[in-house]
């Protein structure tokens, strides 16, 4: 199962330190390469400033795009339809004549209600879905313009109307990036105010040709560890939630009014201080993978979650099932992509009871949460460190595993996200 010295495929410079990959390429591991041409896909969220008037026209908009959008949804719903081709020449007419939408503002409540159907439809719901007054009004390249000094032209069921998009540093540096094109847009009213929520797209470039494969474990002792043995974020994170999770608990007894809205609070400090971690941990790992030329290899998805629980005491499990792990490799995947580097999905399985030296695996291997001592050969290392090792070993041992489709079809592809 394990690389051994010589072997044709690759192989391992033991004098380097920490297990560095030296790989000859070999075709199923690349496998899947030549086919990815993933897209991102980005949203900038613009506050937008209009007059009087033209508030007032866009309200009326809005009402009327989300009664047809509604009405477009039923009969959607009703006749079982979910293709929008199929769906406008059904819905075409009388949303123009009813709700007196322009030709392109009802083909775009046509596109938002056959979407909502669709989703509804692949969550289970059974209901149909319908939209308010308030709701958003869907825009595409041929129903609203950027314009220099910031103003945006919007169609309306009445005239065209300007507003100015009110921008900060990071949104006009964005949304000016000519290497990201501009695509649609969603006007959004919150609290009386209205946002123009405007999406980019840019295609990734093609992943690099890797050298080595850099494994990424989660989770163990350290949020991240990769299978050169750098950590990522331990002891500092685990300080703070523990402070905040003793925090919780007496919010908890107190159970007044005033403590249950200070949990709330608090619930999203935590996700907000969760997702800046995972996006520092992520952009750390990517250059690192990037600067070295390595193929990131992360666990399959599936297995995430039941990992983290296995095998760790009650305190523990409750700091490892608290993080966003999938919210963590989510980041991986796509900050790889756009950096152009390679994503390789292997099955995790006993990563964290097998010696990434000398393949014995046991699930006495693992002493503590924290050790690894192999009951074979007598290796030791830290348990995060083995498990990312053996993570990086089999991008190498296990390409067919990789390259195989999913269970239940589907694009090779999705097998890497
Ligand atoms: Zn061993």
């Amino acid at each position: 199962m394990y690389p051994r010295r010589g072997d044709r495929l690759l192989q391992v410079t033991e004098e380097a330190p920490g297990n560095t990959f030296v790989l000859t390429p070999w075709r199923d591991v690349w496998y899947t390469s030549s086919m990815i041409q993933t897209v991102s896909t980005r949203t900038i969220c613009c506050k937008l400033s209009l007059d009087d008037p033209s508030a007032a026209t866009i309200r009326a908009t809005a009402e009327a795009f989300n009664a047809a959008a509604s009405y477009c949804a039923s009969v959607a719903w009703d006749l079982g339809i979910t293709n929008k081709n199929k769906l406008h020449h059904v819905v075409y007419g009388p949303t123009r004549s009813t709700y007196g939408l322009g030709a392109q503002l009802a083909c775009c409540a046509r596109d938002k209600a056959a979407e909502a159907v669709r989703a509804a439809r692949a969550h289970g719901s059974d209901t149909c879905p319908t939209f308010t007054p308030e709701s958003s009004i869907r825009y595409d390249a041929r129903t609203y313009r950027l314009m220099s000094m910031d103003r945006v032209s919007l169609n309306t069921i009445h005239r065209r109307v300007m507003g100015q998009l009110v921008l900060g540093d990071f949104q006009r540096r964005h949304l000016y990036d000519t290497s990201w094109k501009i695509g649609g847009a969603e006007l959004v009213q919150r609290g009386g105010q209205f946002y123009l929520h405007i999406t980019q797209t840019k295609r990734d470039p093609e992943p690099d040709e890797p050298t080595g494969f850099l494994g990424v474990d989660v989770g163990i002792v350290n949020l991240a560890t990769d299978s050169d043995g750098e950590t990522f974020s331990g002891d500092q994170v685990k300080r703070v939630r523990e402070k905040r999770f003793s925090h919780r608990q007496d919010l908890q007894k107190t159970n007044t009014r005033r403590a249950r809205w200070r949990l709330r609070q608090l619930a999203t400090k935590e996700s907000r201080f969760q997702k800046d971690v995972n996006h520092q941990i992520s952009k750390k790992l990517v250059r690192k993978a990037k600067t070295e030329r390595k193929a990131l290899v992360l666990e399959e998805l599936s297995h995430i979650r039941k990992r983290t629980d296995n095998g760790c005491k009650r305190s523990q499990r409750r700091l490892r099932t608290g993080w966003a792990f999938r919210q963590l490799r989510t980041f991986l995947v796509y900050k790889a992509q756009q950096a152009g580097v390679k994503v390789v999905a292997v099955d995790p399985r006993n990563t964290s009871r097998t010696c990434s030296v000398c393949g014995y695996c046991d699930k006495r291997n693992r002493k503590t949460q924290a050790h690894f001592c192999c009951r074979s050969c007598g290796h030791t290392a830290a348990a995060d460190t083995n498990a990312a090792v053996n993570i990086a070993y089999r991008a190498v041992r296990q390409p067919a595993y990789c390259a195989a489709p999913p269970p239940g079809g589907g694009a090779s592809t999705s097998c890497l996200l």
